[in-house]
């Protein structure tokens, strides 16, 4: 009977703790609960698990508050429409237009993204307007990102005077710091008889942000009948807004792959460079950039829009890659000409053990269920609805089947983690437990007599 004690104590103790969330922090487990940010845009958020959004509409919400990606990573998030924000953005002589955007963000202001992982976000967006388009934010005010993770393909087809793609941030202010940036950037000017101004950045297109400790990886096509400013970290740095005297900084980033384009115009600037296309500031620095392995490619063919895959009728063999404990899943897409890329990406695939309740639910707030892997100790998490109190089954921490002293009571029905709704299994289980132990108990009560019986039998003999 102790031992079975002690075993129970042992399985209560092992019970995995919590991923925490601070204060006044709203969870996001799902992508319901992602969608849900554009209702209270100024609220604090912190990522509680990773989230496939393949499939999902996005509608591009406007920014103001804070989001904690906590380590966790949001796939295939796939952008084709705008936000609904038009806000001014300003070109190389201070002229002002009106402008569309799109990104995880539309805009962000006086807000903050970090430790967010992008997945495989792609976003093609063909603009009749303005428009910036950014994989964090179409555009950010004075905002900050920071130990991010981005690999996206981004394109843009547009021709009304000023648009922009950068890999980050499409146009802004603020820092963008200790960000891994991986992304293939394709920004297409639609109308060859005016003279309109593109930006391209590896970061950001077209503002004033301090990027420091950047690690970007670029692939970019830019098509252009107008004025291109290209760079691998930002195509143009403007000093803006106008009013300040902060100093932009733009240090020790690693800038590697290559910008390839064309200005078809004979007023012909050409901006491109490894850090910044062309500056236009009085305070600003660059300094301690890796940029060896950066190259400016640039095509005095204008007849056909530049492409990282030229291909007229691509020839695509797929082959798949499974998801392990340790990475995602994938498509890798590989054309006969040597063109390949990696597509449809799917959730790390772990072997979760069953829902453990961490907290109870209420009638105010929802309770916390978690499963670990037993591979290799991951963890993920689910927000349980309150039920009430009539129909509401006693639910505590508990312990798996699997783990239980006796195999011989059948095992509960277990819920697959990462589907939604009851907690019928704990109640199961709770049941089977208890039934264990009074087998148990009985059983050592009857061997006790048993033996006290053989005991007393054997007495007179030996003597
Ligand atoms: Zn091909
Ligand atoms: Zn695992």
């Amino acid at each position: 009977m102790k031992k079975l004690l002690a075993l129970a104590l042992c399985l209560l103790l092992c019970l995995p703790m919590g991923v925490s969330a601070q204060e006044g922090e709203v969870e996001i487990y799902t992508a319901q609960d992602l969608l849900a940010i554009g209702e209270n845009p100024s609220a604090s958020y912190i990522l509680m698990n990773d989230i496939d959004m393949a499939g999902i509409s996005w509608p591009c919400p406007e920014f103001s508050g804070k989001l904690n990606g906590n380590g966790h990573a949001i796939l295939n998030l796939t952008i084709t429409n705008p936000g609904d924000a038009v806000e001014k953005v300003y070109d190389g002589n201070r002229k002002g237009y009106d402008a569309q955007f799109a990104g995880l963000f539309s805009t962000m202001k006086n807000a903050r993204v970090e430790n967010l992982s992008l997945v495989n976000l792609r976003s093609t967006i063909t603009a009749d307007t303005p428009f910036f388009l950014g994989a964090v934010a179409g555009a950010a005010w004075e905002s900050e990102i920071e130990n991010c993770t981005v690999s996206a393909t981004l394109e843009l087809r547009a021709h009304d005077r000023i648009f922009g793609v950068g890999g980050v941030v499409g146009y802004g202010s603020g820092l963008v710091k200790g960000c891994n940036v991986d992304v293939t950037l394709i920004c297409t000017d639609t109308g060859k008889d005016t003279l309109d101004e593109q930006f391209l950045g590896g970061v950001l297109a077209n503002g004033f942000m301090d990027v420091r400790s950047c690690n970007v990886r670029l692939d970019a096509y830019a098509s252009e009948y107008g004025y291109a400013h290209t760079g691998g970290i930002v195509g143009m740095y403007f000093q803006w807004p106008f009013d300040h005297e902060h100093y932009g900084r733009i240090l020790y980033n690693t800038v590697e792959g290559k910008i390839t384009f064309f200005e078809c115009n004979s007023d012909r600037r050409a901006y491109c460079k490894a850090v910044i296309g062309e500056p236009v500031a009085d305070l600003w620095g660059e300094d301690h950039n890796k940029t060896e392995n950066f190259r400016r490619d640039e095509r005095k063919e204008y007849d056909k829009e530049l492409r990282p895959h030229m291909c007229e009728n691509g020839a695509f063999t797929q082959q798949e890659v499974a998801a392990s404990c340790e990475g995602f899943g994938y498509s890798q897409l590989t054309c006969a000409c040597g063109y390949s890329y990696r597509d449809n990406y799917t959730l790390k695939a772990h072997s979760y053990g069953p829902w453990q309740v961490i907290a109870e639910p209420t009638a105010q707030a929802p309770g916390k269920s978690q499963a670990v892997c037993a591979l290799c100790g991951a963890q993920t998490a689910r927000q349980d609805p309150y039920i009430p109190p009539e129909t509401a089954p006693e639910t505590t921490p508990e312990t798996t089947p699997e783990t239980t002293p006796q195999a011989t009571a059948p095992a509960p029905e277990q819920q697959d983690p990462g589907s939604s709704g009851g907690i019928d299994w704990v109640l199961v289980a709770l049941i089977a437990l208890v039934v264990i132990a009074a087998l148990a108990v009985i059983y050592f009560v009857r061997e006790n007599r048993r033996a006290k019986r053989r005991r007393k039998r054997r007495r007179p003999g030996t003597r």
